[in-house]
């Protein structure tokens, strides 16, 4: 198996729709296998295949839930249901979500705090669920990688001037920019 590098926000393929997945073949187990290692190694929650520069609608977590869901898992095509959003300023110590791909940077995002979940696992075989909470948030985060979109890329215009200075003073915001899981220093200090 393989440990890939972490595209950096700018990479374009982490700013663009990602192809659905046509073929559950050797290839797509493959890569798979990959995204769970790759996963692990950087400590991550959940990882998608654009950040690894792969533009396909696949993505992994690794997450405890309440949601009867096993900790772990694919989801290949995936659709989701949103519940509601509250409209209310989000909680800086509550709402900070994080992103492999913009790394060491937290920011408080509202995310709704139910969804469905519709998808496909690595064998072709449906998957359904629901997921409540921070399991609800992560889908959320991943199903978005899917469709080009950085969390960094909704946050409310106070954190979003923050997450751009950021970026500008990290260099971010340019093609070709990664890091390694288990070679570069651990960016969420886990
Ligand atoms: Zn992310």
């Amino acid at each position: 198996m393989t440990i890939y590098s972490i595209r950096v926000q700018g990479d374009p393929v982490l700013h663009r729709r990602a192809a659905e997945v046509r073929d559950f073949d050797e290839d797509l187990l493959r890569l798979v296998a990959d995204m769970h290692e790759t996963n692990a190694a950087a400590n991550g929650v959940g990882l998608a295949a654009p950040q690894i520069g792969v533009s396909l609608r696949v993505f992994v977590y690794a997450m405890d839930n309440d949601d009867g869901v096993p900790p772990q898992g694919v989801l290949v095509n995936p659709s989701l249901v949103l519940g509601k959003i509250s409209g209310n300023s989000p909680d800086p110590d509550d709402e900070a979500e994080g992103c492999l791909s913009v790394p060491g940077d937290h920011f408080p995002l509202k995310r709704a705090e139910w969804v469905r979940v519709n998808g496909f696992d690595a064998y072709g075989n449906k998957v359904e669920f629901e997921a409540t909470e921070w399991f609800a948030r992560c889908m959320q985060h991943e199903y978005d990688h899917l469709d080009g979109k950085l969390y960094v890329d909704k946050l409310v215009d106070r954190y979003k001037r923050k997450a751009r200075r950021s970026a500008k003073d990290n260099g971010w915001g340019v093609p070709g920019l990664s890091w390694t899981p288990g070679i570069d220093p651990d960016p969420f200090g886990h």
